[in-house]
């Protein structure tokens, strides 16, 4: 079955203020939706137009050379979306609790330190792309990938990515990515965070 966009569980404006309404119906209704239509153009007729998303990206070397890039940028993109509105929602904010937050204090020191390594990462990003918390042979990581590749082609169980795009933010924030970046863990959904985090571990 070729991919689909998976519904927004929220309005567009429950992100409000910290993402405004316009910025998530553009970046899910045509950004993300242009990712699926584009993924499922270059899979259709293959022996891969009807495997998960997640099997694609974990074999794209095994893809035809001929679309292997049109695949690795839009079935990237359609993965990535579809947890960056996953990991999202209203109500969000506050700190990690349970397993996953004695992890990270573990691994980073506090969630303050999480979440400064998160945002650094982001800004450095040159251009476009996500910066993540993965997990990576059972431990926590921080690391950022360009375009929309994603962090599972290497193997690793990505829990929380940040669009850092700049679709992303640039209605609310133009050229302020540090601004966005420090706003938006004011809507994450840390209990959609734990259950990636306790399916990985
Ligand atoms: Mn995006």
């Amino acid at each position: 079955m070729p991919f689909e966009l998976p519904p927004l569980t929220y309005a567009f404006n429950a992100l409000e203020p910290h993402i405004d309404a316009t910025t998530m119906e553009i970046h899910h209704d045509r950004h993300h939706k242009a990712y699926v239509d584009n993924a499922n153009a270059a899979l259709a007729g293959t022996d891969w137009e009807n495997s998960s998303v997640e099997d694609v990206l974990t074999s794209l070397d095994q893809i035809p050379e001929g679309i292997r890039m049109a695949v690795r940028n839009n079935a990237g993109g359609h993965y990535n979306h579809s947890l960056f509105w996953e990991i999202m929602g209203p109500d969000g904010g506050g700190a990690p609790t349970g397993a996953l937050g004695d992890a990270i204090n573990a691994t980073f020191g506090s969630f303050d330190d999480l979440k400064a390594q998160v945002n650094d990462a982001g800004v450095k990003r040159f251009g476009s792309g996500w910066t993540w918390l993965v997990v990576s042979g059972g431990a926590l990581e921080v690391m950022s990938t360009p375009n929309q590749d994603t962090p599972l082609t290497d193997g690793k169980a990505p829990i929380l990515g940040i669009d850092v795009w700049e679709h992303a933010y640039y209605l609310e924030y133009q050229n302020k990515r540090p601004v966005y970046l420090e706003a938006w863990w004011n809507v994450v959904n840390w209990d959609a965070v734990a259950a990636r985090y306790d399916a990985a571990t």
